[in-house]
């Protein structure tokens, strides 16, 4: 039966990662940022600075584009890196979602915005479960694309149960929209009758964080490599580090290839990405700087104004992965070794952002931090401080992964501490824009040291003023540290590198 009407997509997504060994994030972090159903999730994707992550604006923008089409807003809840989500509201989300996509069938396609390392109190594999719930409900025959975070534990689920698996191509995340938009020529072509097949392999590799970068290193000539040897065959070649901290059993570096038509071109190919990073499995082990050779180079640039400045990135304590953003390590290392000319951000302490709002500035003041926050790592610390610079949070990302996005952060306050600046706000992100120095009104090209609480999406915030010679990756205790020897786990595959010894790849 012919039928002329715009094709009907559905949009829907979930999008958190989590850190099992975080505390549980709630649906009020989710209705914090974004929490959309219907057409609010259209209205929001075509705003100048939506609040969600560009991936579904990419998408939309690009079947606005490409022709006629009625898009059906499902529901998307997305939310910062946090713990596992609680399952209750996981739960909701998941009922709502099927819902009003039964409502709304038929559809000829779904559009899947996803993280894709996402975990409940209860469910190691919520994103698979959303996927094969959506499969569930539109049957086996509507195309279903999604698009995932490179830091997605892949699982057969998630594989299985969709037709075009795009994962982001960089780290840090410059490419969302651009992935978005691929989702939307994927649906385009499947509208038009293409049948995609999908290969799948998992290394026994779980990457530590600063492992994964695409700029250089085993990771990115891995993703190098599968797009020199796209083919008009293959769709999309996805490589994903996975993320280690959700400590699942679908942990581990993965290759998703989907073709075209032919599923043999797909294997052969996932198979030759998947042999370049196990030849390469010994560049999976992270090198990180001490602390005490951080503050001499602090020190030692402090002294020396010819000496290019230094970013330090507190990659353990990185809000980006569920990291508090609170730990005070490298504050009271500088603070202790009279580091001059530095910043620091951003500290997550709404008590003592509000107390500095309190005093006003210019007030000197004895500052608690992590007077109520609670992880081994949040350690109480005292120092005096002086207020210089107050405002609301409100701003508009400038540059890397916030670019264009309104942001929230609560009561900000700028503190001095010895020579350390210090930026403190009251909702949890990760310190990856310039703006949330800027907005304080400190200047970040006068800095000698800028310490970031960022584990790698800094470099594409701070790339204006530090190029990748001058970051000094530093090795402290905190939720997201890349050694990952220091952890716990229950339920990563073993034997993994870079956990255990004579560690085989049985090949499929
Ligand atoms: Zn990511």
């Amino acid at each position: 039966m012919p039928d002329h009407s715009p094709p009907r997509v559905a949009l829907l997504g979930f999008s958190i990662e989590c850190n099992k060994f975080a505390p549980p994030a709630t649906k009020a972090h989710f209705l914090a940022r974004t929490y959309l159903e219907g057409d609010a999730i259209l209205e929001d994707a075509r705003l100048p600075t939506p609040t969600m992550l560009p991936e579904t604006p990419g998408f939309v923008t690009a079947m606005d584009a490409s022709g006629p089409w009625t898009p059906v807003g499902i529901a998307l809840a997305m939310t910062e890196p946090n713990g596992p989500v609680e399952h209750a509201f996981f739960a909701e989300l998941l009922d709502t979602i099927s819902r009003r996509l039964r409502t709304a069938l038929p559809v000829d396609a779904v559009y899947i915005c996803s993280h894709g390392a996402g975990l409940t109190t209860e469910e190691d594999d919520p994103d698979g479960v959303l996927f094969e719930r959506a499969r569930e409900i539109v049957g086996p025959n509507v195309p279903i694309a999604a698009t995932l975070d490179l830091h997605a534990n892949v699982s057969e689920r998630m594989v299985g149960s969709i037709d075009v698996f795009i994962g982001y191509r960089t780290n840090p995340h410059l490419d969302m929209r651009e992935r978005g938009a691929e989702a939307a020529v994927a649906i385009r072509e499947m509208l038009g009758g293409v049948k995609p097949q999908r290969a799948f392999i998992r290394l026994p590799i779980v990457p530590p964080t600063v492992t994964m970068l695409t700029a250089a290193g085993p990771y990115a000539e891995m993703i190098d490599f599968g797009q020199h040897r796209m083919t008009p065959e293959i769709m999309n070649v996805s490589v994903m580090g996975g993320f280690a901290f959700a400590d699942t059993a679908k942990n581990g570096l993965t290759v998703v290839v989907t073709a075209r038509h032919n599923r043999r071109a797909a294997e052969a190919l996932a198979r030759e990405i998947a042999e370049l990073g196990w030849a390469n499995r010994e560049r999976f082990y992270p090198r990180l700087t001490s602390l005490d050779e951080a503050v001499a180079k602090a020190l030692a640039v402090g002294r020396d104004p010819s000496a290019p400045a230094l970013v330090f990135a507190d990659v353990a304590d990185n809000p980006g992965g569920g990291g508090r953003g609170n730990t005070t390590f490298l504050l009271r290392a500088f603070y202790e070794a009279r580091v001059l000319a530095a910043l620091l951000g951003v500290f997550y302490d709404p008590d003592l952002a509000a107390e500095a709002h309190r005093h006003g500035v210019g007030a000197h003041f004895e500052a608690r931090f992590n007077r109520s926050e609670t992880t081994r790592f949040s350690e109480a610390y005292t120092a005096p401080v002086t207020v210089i610079a107050l405002t609301d949070g409100n701003c508009v990302g400038r540059r890397g992964i916030y670019a264009g996005l309104r942001l929230e952060l609560g009561p900000c306050a700028a503190l001095q501490v010895g020579g350390i600046t210090l930026v403190v706000i009251s909702h949890r992100v990760q310190c990856a824009d310039p703006i949330f120095f800027e907005m304080m009104g400190l200047d970040i090209g006068r800095a000698r040291s800028v310490v970031v609480k960022s584990r790698g999406h800094f470099r594409g915030g701070f790339d204006e003023f530090f190029g990748p010679e001058q970051i000094v990756e530093v090795d402290l205790p905190g939720l997201t540290s890349p050694m990952l020897t220091r952890f716990e786990w229950t339920c990563l595959p073993r034997p993994v590198i870079p956990l255990d010894a004579d560690v085989e790849w049985v090949r499929p």
